[in-house]
């Protein structure tokens, strides 16, 4: 299994030849890449055999940890047996068929029938179009709008783009799809400071109203959000915030789709994000952790009500994309739930995760750590230029880069950007891996901002 890599050769095609997602290609024709070759665990290791932890699961997606050879070889057997066949034309194959039953058993309330893509903008994609299908066939043509929130991430394909709720993604990539509102983030130490959770709600819940008398409730088709918003910045909400925004939700007749591209499958603690919040989707995003990142794999879920509706006498339901419900990613998907639930992995993210973040707010006191917070096996330390003030620390002093540089020395991938540096282990990291993980993340900080 050893193989050996010319890390030099290598360097100098990935600089001649690949276009990098979110990573500044001017300065990367200078650094090149890391080029990560074989994984076990939590842990990776590079082209010249240097050992990092995975603190951020690959994309917070590889929830079961790398070198799972029953996952190669069940997606083996299922490539021998039958490669491909579509569920277009009502043809189904046993794997799509067994996993969207599983999905049905396994996600609360009445989200009981599945459409499956190849990942989270796609899975997004279609929860708002299968909105607007349902309020166009029952009637209400005009119920198009998807009001979303600042700070949320929802994918980068033209629709899930104009839903995200982070401007560095739209700029020059305009014009933006329209028909999408965003409303503010649950950001408690961003945008609540001074009130109590309930006040801060109170505002939140207000600024919705407003918004919807702004908009006219009979144009809003959907509510879209990450019950813990995830690359926007990792926002849990304050409690009572889901409950409070679902009611009036239910009094303008919206619906409500819930992005667990990140949360599911065990990430906050429990199986599925909203389980931790008291509140039920009528429409999920699922993506990332239902496959571990194996295989692309995604989902979406309706209710058993948004289901009735779409099943229309009239009409044929024009929407999926070739690889939906592709046999192998299904394959894939059910063995890999079934690890998380055989070894229980979402109780280890909430032990891990609560060890995590009691680790990470030893750095409270430290001048420039404006905000420590999370939920589960994912947080964040937010960095500040001006502690009092809040003041993020401007593009050109580069810290985002010093932090990845000084976390990368100490064998940790984490995410760095200039607002601080991002965690989401995999979710069978050990209490050891994560003192380490903390210690590399405090040791880079106090490197990078001073003791
Ligand atoms: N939704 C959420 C909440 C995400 O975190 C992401 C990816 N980080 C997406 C959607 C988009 O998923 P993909 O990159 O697979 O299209």
């Amino acid at each position: 299994m050893t193989a050996t890599w010319d890390t030099a050769t290598l360097m100098e095609q990935d600089i001649a030849h690949m276009l990098h997602p979110v990573t500044n290609l001017l300065r990367h024709r200078e650094n090149g890449p890391l080029i990560i070759a074989r994984g076990e665990g939590s842990t990776v290791w590079d082209t010249d055999n240097r050992a990092y932890i995975d603190g951020f699961a690959g994309l917070w997606n590889v929830n079961v940890g790398h070198g799972r050879a029953v996952l190669g070889e069940v997606a083996s057997e299922q490539m021998t047996r039958l490669a491909f066949q579509p569920t277009f034309f009502g043809l189904a194959t046993p794997p799509a068929i067994n996993l969207a039953t599983k999905l049905a058993s396994l996600y609360p309330g009445a989200i009981n029938h599945f459409q499956f893509t190849s990942g989270g903008a796609e899975s997004n994609e279609t929860a708002i179009k299968i909105a607007r299908y349902y309020w166009a066939i029952g009637g209400q043509p005009n119920k198009v709008k998807i009001i979303s929130r600042l700070m949320g991430y929802h994918g980068i394909a033209l629709g899930a783009l104009a839903a995200t709720g982070i401007p560095a993604y739209w700029q020059d990539f305009g014009p933006l799809a329209p028909g999408f509102v965003h409303v503010s983030a649950p950001h408690v130490y961003r945008l609540g400071a001074g009130l109590t959770d309930e006040e801060f709600v109170a505002k939140l819940v207000a600024e919705l109203e407003e918004t919807i008398a702004r908009e006219g409730a009979e144009t809003i088709a959907a509510f879209l959000g990450e019950p813990v918003q995830g690359a926007g910045g990792v926002v849990p909400p304050p409690p009572g915030y889901w409950p409070a925004i679902k009611a009036v939700l239910e009094r303008h007749d919206i619906l409500f789709i819930a992005d667990e591209v990140i949360t599911g499958f065990g990430r906050t603690g429990t199986m599925f994000g909203v389980e931790n919040y008291d509140v039920q989707p009528d429409i999920v995003s699922l993506a990332k952790g239902i496959t571990s990142g194996y295989i692309p794999l995604g989902a979406v879920g309706i209710s058993d009500a948004v289901d009735d509706r779409l099943a229309t006498p009239d009409r044929m339901f024009m929407h999926g994309f070739t690889y939906s419900g592709h046999p192998v990613a299904c394959a894939v998907a059910l063995r890999n739930i079934a690890i998380i639930e055989e070894e229980g992995l979402p109780a280890n993210a909430a032990a891990r995760g609560t060890e995590l973040l009691a680790g990470l707010h030893t750095l409270d006191n430290h001048p420039h750590v404006g905000n420590v917070r999370g939920k589960g096996l994912m947080a964040i330390v937010e960095v500040v230029a001006d502690k009092e003030q809040k003041t993020a620390y401007a593009a050109s002093a580069g810290i985002g880069g010093e932090l990845q540089a000084a976390t990368r020395r100490r064998g940790l991938i984490v995410r760095c950007n200039d607002t601080g540096i991002a965690v989401s282990p995999p979710l069978i990291i050990t209490a050891d891996e994560i003192a380490r993980l903390v210690e590399g993340i405090s040791a880079s900080i106090r490197e990078v901002l001073g003791r």
